[in-house]
């Protein structure tokens, strides 16, 4: 019997291989797939590189998409409901990957203002599964939080939820969390345009791992022109790959979408993926399928100079940020390159960590951010 076609984005790690026993599978550039390499194909594995829509789909036979990553934007939804095309996404994959990466600019933003945990107002937009985990992060330090997210109710009042202009006002660091959407009641698009960047401290950071649409990149970069001691943490961008320059070199740190992108947040997305599509198709075999990480983790030393300093010490350690901003202000031509040989990393739950080398007020914290102790 002849078996059915799947397209899939070459980059897609750990996915090579897996399917050939139950598809023809071709394997493409993400941005370069169009219309007529799907004219036989029922299915499609992509990355955020695809844009699904009506261009690209109309008249083919797919009735199946999997994006390997959280954010869906690139998927016309609307269309593939309308041509009943099932879709599905890999909710959470990476949340520790982006979670680490955040932290990690926490860090370097802290050392550069001189200031400890409990200086700061961490403010956190959107409470879902990346932001509500920042939020255990910086509370098992005691990090003062507020949380803005329109869509959820505490009744147990635990979450400090506070108003979006009270957050804006209080907070030192904001951190942005939200999905990429443009209708509904509470549209995330711009919404970090100059209104937005005025009611915030003077000196305040501003970190966006979520989806670059979500600030309007000029209006940051007249802000940061005009506000010398504000500053931004950027990983994505509006127009990804071709970024603004000059943005990028107002920025404290900036990268190249790469937040998401440990080997255990990339075998997770790829996992996730693979399962719902053997699911779909009536291939139960592939709800076996788990990747295998070829990667050791590094003896990690610890440093007892002070709280800041093991911390600092210690993720330096797991993902050295700054030399993710480097390479990308040094080469900004290279965003998609660098995404594609991008250094091995991996995510504190790959870490077995010896209790004994470490205080026990440490232990619980560590535990709390995912490592094994
Ligand atoms: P999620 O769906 O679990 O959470 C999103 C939260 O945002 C939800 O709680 C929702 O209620 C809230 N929200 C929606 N609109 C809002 C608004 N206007 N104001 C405040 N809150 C709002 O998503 P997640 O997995 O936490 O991912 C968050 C973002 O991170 C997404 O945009 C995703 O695409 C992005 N992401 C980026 C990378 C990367 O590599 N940079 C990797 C993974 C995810």
């Amino acid at each position: 019997m002849k078996k059915p076609l799947i397209v899939i984005d070459d980059e897609i790690p750990f996915v090579f291989g897996v399917l050939e026993a139950f598809f023809e599978v071709h394997y493409l550039p993400g941005a370069k797939i169009t219309n007529s390499d799907l004219k036989n194909a029922l299915a499609l594995l992509v990355r955020t590189r695809t844009r699904c829509d009506k261009t690209l789909l109309k008249n083919t036979p797919v009735q199946f998409i999997a994006t390997a990553t959280v954010g869906e934007d690139h998927l016309d939804t609307e269309y593939l409901i309308q041509k009943n095309i099932k879709w599905t996404n890999a909710a959470g994959a990476n949340s520790q990957s982006v979670v680490t990466y955040t932290w990690c600019a926490i860090l370097e933003i802290l050392k550069f203002k001189k200031q400890k945990f409990r200086d700061i107002q961490l403010g956190i937009i959107g409470y879902g599964k990346i932001g509500s985990t920042l939020y255990q992060w910086a509370r098992a330090l005691e990090i003062p939080c507020l949380v803005y997210d329109p869509f959820i109710s505490d009744p147990s009042k635990q979450v400090p939820l506070t108003s979006f202009e009270n957050l804006l006002k209080q907070s030192d660091i904001v951190s942005l969390h939200v999905p990429l959407t443009s209708t509904g009641p509470y549209p995330t698009k711009a919404l970090f345009a100059q209104t937005t960047l005025e009611k915030m401290k003077k000196n305040a950071f501003l970190i966006n791992t979520s989806r670059g649409e979500v600030v309007d990149n000029q209006a940051l970069f007249n802000h940061l022109q005009s506000h010398p001691d504000f500053g931004a943490v950027l990983d994505v961008w509006e127009k990804e790959p071709h970024i603004h320059l000059e943005l990028l070199e107002k920025v404290f740190i900036g990268t190249p979408h790469i937040a998401g992108y440990s080997l255990d947040g990339k075998a997770n997305a790829s996992k996730q993926a693979i399962h719902v599509l053997g699911d779909f198709f009536g291939f139960h075999e592939l709800k076996k399928f788990k990747p295998v990480i070829q990667s050791e983790t590094n003896e990690l030393s610890f440093e007892a100079n002070g709280e800041f300093s093991f911390y600092h010490n210690l993720f330096t350690q797991i993902y050295p940020i700054l030399r993710d901003n480097e390479a990308l202000k040094k080469s900004p031509s290279s965003f998609e390159s660098l995404r594609k040989h991008y250094p091995k990393r991996r995510d504190p739950s790959a870490y077995s960590l010896k209790s004994y080398e470490i205080q026990q007020k440490n232990q619980s914290v560590l535990k709390k951010m995912g490592f094994v102790l």
